[in-house]
């Protein structure tokens, strides 16, 4: 399941760096986090980390979107293979010479 913030949050912002996806950010008034980016830290941690970290306890499983470990697992695959496409999208951007590539 992805875990969800709840309108308990009081905007501390210590959970949005502590997430190994960039899964949480700044809504319109609260943090949010976003399931499809959320794998309960599955790959990187043993425990969600804005969980651990939160002061007011307010970020539960979200019932709305049920995953088994297996589908958190796949998800974790996913998002690294697109990690990995976009370092190698920045390098070759960095690589090119100045005034972008000339066609010939
Ligand atoms: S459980 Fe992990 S992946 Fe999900 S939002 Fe929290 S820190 Fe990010
Ligand atoms: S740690 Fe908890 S209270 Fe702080 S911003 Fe995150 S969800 Fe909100």
């Amino acid at each position: 399941m992805s875990l969800k913030i709840t309108d308990e949050c009081i905007n501390c912002d210590v959970c949005e760096p502590e997430c190994p996806n960039q899964a949480i950010s700044m809504g319109e008034t609260i943090y949010v986090i976003d399931p499809a980016k959320c794998t309960e830290c599955m790959g990187h941690f043993d425990e969600p980390q804005c969980v651990q970290v939160c002061p007011v306890e307010c970020i539960p499983v979200d019932p709305l979107h049920t995953e088994t470990r297996e589908q958190l697992l796949i998800k974790y695959e996913g998002l690294q293979a697109l990690a990995r496409t976009q370092v190698r999208e920045r390098n070759a951007l960095d690589a090119a010479p100045a005034g972008g590539l000339s066609v010939v």
